[in-house]
């Protein structure tokens, strides 16, 4: 058996063809064009080139783009200072901040600032009790994608018994969150779990967001299992440089049901849910109904 390979790159078009049609609309209807601002601090080159290709997408799919760099060394005032002006600037619909910050700067601190309606990375407190509550929330961006993903495969997820290797707040938990909300029986498994090969084979939904090298071999897949891997692990093979995730894609394709690669699987749907997240922040602070398919 040969799982079926999710497109992630296809279907993160899918959504940003969705959303340039809501941004469309609410341009010619409602006269808004939702915004996004993507604060960095420092010279990171892995969120450096993160922030270029939010700032291409936001552009191509029509909304406004707003970056603001700062220096390494800013201060956690100034950096608050940035914050509370985006909050109240009308033209901004989604506030990012970049992670990881420098040491110096208290990143649950800062990102307690954003306004909740603005945290279009979900990570605000308010965010995550709101999806711990099952309330209507914002959503981190790779669980929002990996959860759309399933949903195309499977239709209804309810059933479903799913393992998600990872508790971490920005991948883990709101993902098993969102599981749980789609009616899995959901089990969260981590560096102390006894067993792990036992627990994942028990899954017809498996998420990996370790950050281990391919970790999960394909006999701890359960036959017909759906895997998404959300890992991305820089490797050397073959004297070249490669992208791999956390599940061993060679071996597990033969035994699962369907399967996301890396690249080209999590990845892609990540910044499309971020623009999903803005034009959802758009509607919602204007009143306006929320766009269908792109929220949880
Ligand atoms: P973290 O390092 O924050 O969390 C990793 C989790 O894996 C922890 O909960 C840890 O357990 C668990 N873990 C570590 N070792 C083992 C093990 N041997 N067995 C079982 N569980 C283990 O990572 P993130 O959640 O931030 O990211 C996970 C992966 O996803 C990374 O590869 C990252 O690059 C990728 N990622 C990809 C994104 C995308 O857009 N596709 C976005 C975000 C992340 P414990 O809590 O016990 O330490």
């Amino acid at each position: 058996m040969t799982a079926q390979i999710i497109d992630g790159k296809a279907f993160a078009a899918t959504v940003r063809e969705k959303v340039a049609g809501h941004v469309t609309r609410l341009k010619e209807e409602n006269g808004i064009t939702p915004g996004l601002a993507v604060v960095l601090v420092g010279e990171d080159p892995a969120s450096q080139v993160y922030v270029r290709s939010k700032g291409k997408q936001t552009v191509e799919v029509g909304m406004n783009s707003f970056e603001h760099k700062l220096d390494a060394d800013t201060s956690e005032a100034d950096l608050l200072a940035l914050v509370d002006q985006l909050n109240n600037d009308p033209t901004v619909h989604g506030i990012l901040v970049q992670l990881p910050l420098p040491k110096h700067l208290n990143e649950d601190l800062v990102i307690n600032s954003i306004s909740p309606e603005k945290d279009v990375d979900g990570f605000h407190i308010s965010n995550v009790g709101l999806l711990g509550t099952g309330q209507k929330s914002m959503v981190p961006c790779t669980p929002l994608g990996s959860l759309m993903m399933l949903r195309d495969h499977h239709g209804s997820l309810s059933g479903l018994d799913a393992v998600v290797i990872g508790r971490s707040n920005i991948v883990g938990k709101p993902m098993a969150q969102l599981l749980l909300g789609d009616s899995c029986t959901v089990t969260i498994a981590h560096s102390r779990t006894k067993d792990l090969a036992d627990v994942v084979r028990r899954a017809d939904i498996v998420v990996a967001a370790v950050g281990r090298p391919e970790m999960v071999p394909g006999d701890w897949i359960k036959p017909g299992a759906t895997v998404i891997d959300v890992g991305i692990n820089r490797i050397e093979r073959e004297g070249k440089n490669v992208l791999v995730g956390d599940v061993d894609f060679a071996s597990a394709k033969d035994v699962a049901g369907a399967i996301t690669p890396v690249p080209g699987g999590v990845g892609p749907m990540t910044i499309a849910c971020l623009l999903a997240n803005t034009v959802t922040a758009c509607c919602r602070a204007n009143g306006l109904s929320e766009p269908e398919g792109l929220t949880a």
